[in-house]
């Protein structure tokens, strides 16, 4: 087979994965045999479940659609592009359960408070993670990029802000999960839900002016631990509200 070419444009932020001397321009790859569009991609830097949309000479295209000769590919991540090909989007916007990696503790914790479904373990490793995601159907949020182009990954997504907080409105925007907020509804220790609990029954288990000064109780109904609208109850408020602002005028931003 003789030598062929293939260009690629990187539209939205998935020029994120190149090098920062790479950014903002066409990358040119020299190949010899054929070869799936999605090795190609991913030999670029970039992690599959990032990209939404694969054009090869301007038609739409799945990762297993084999380069031949040469090419012009177009990669557009989730949420961004042309309103065409819809019906050939690669990415499902619709998860809402995820499983982080052990360096994601903080971004758990947030998803948590908003009441997402995040199975988190300091400790876990590259196997159990992808173990958990696929037994549970969870999206994988991990920054490991390698990790994240294991074939196994069918939803995943890379943290770009290094700060928790971005990184919870990337999230959120990423899989369109504005709707869905739930706050105060799991339990941040262990993931679990709440069930509320009459006072009278967890009055031996709070502080002398906790008993005073507050009625409403909610109980994680696995490791048990309590919960009441206590002090950090308006700090966790506004960094809520905070969370919602910033994700409404981003998306106002990129409508
Ligand atoms: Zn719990």
């Amino acid at each position: 087979m003789n030598p062929f070419t293939v260009r690629l444009d990187l539209h939205g932020d998935l020029d994120f994965f190149l090098r920062t001397e790479a950014r903002g321009q066409r990358i040119e790859r020299s190949l010899s045999e054929k070869t799936s569009v999605k090795d190609v991609i991913e030999s670029c830097g970039v992690p599959h479940p990032e990209v939404d949309l694969i054009l090869v000479n301007g038609q739409p295209v799945d990762f297993d659609y084999a380069i031949r000769g040469d090419a012009d590919i177009e990669l557009y991540p989730v949420g961004t592009g042309t309103p065409q090909f819809k019906e050939q989007r690669l990415q499902a916007t619709t998860v809402s359960r995820f499983v982080a990696d052990g360096h994601l503790g903080s971004l758990a914790r947030n998803l948590r408070l908003l009441g997402f479904d995040v199975a988190y373990d300091s400790q876990a490793e590259d196997r159990q993670l992808l173990t958990v995601m696929e037994g549970e159907n969870r999206a994988l949020l991990t920054r490991d990029r390698r990790l994240l182009m294991h074939a196994v990954v069918r939803d995943g997504y890379c943290p770009r802000s290094d700060f928790p907080e971005e990184q919870t409105i990337e999230v959120i925007r990423r899989f369109d999960l504005q709707a869905l907020l739930a706050p105060f509804s799991r339990c941040l220790v262990c993931n679990a839900a709440f069930e509320r609990v009459d006072k009278k029954d967890v009055l031996d288990r709070l502080e002398p002016l906790t008993k005073i000064y507050y009625q409403d109780f909610r109980r994680c109904v696995v490791c048990g631990k309590i919960y009441w609208a206590g002090s950090h109850f308006g700090k966790l408020q506004s960094r809520i509200r905070q969370i919602r602002e910033a994700v409404g005028s981003q998306r106002k931003r990129g409508n």
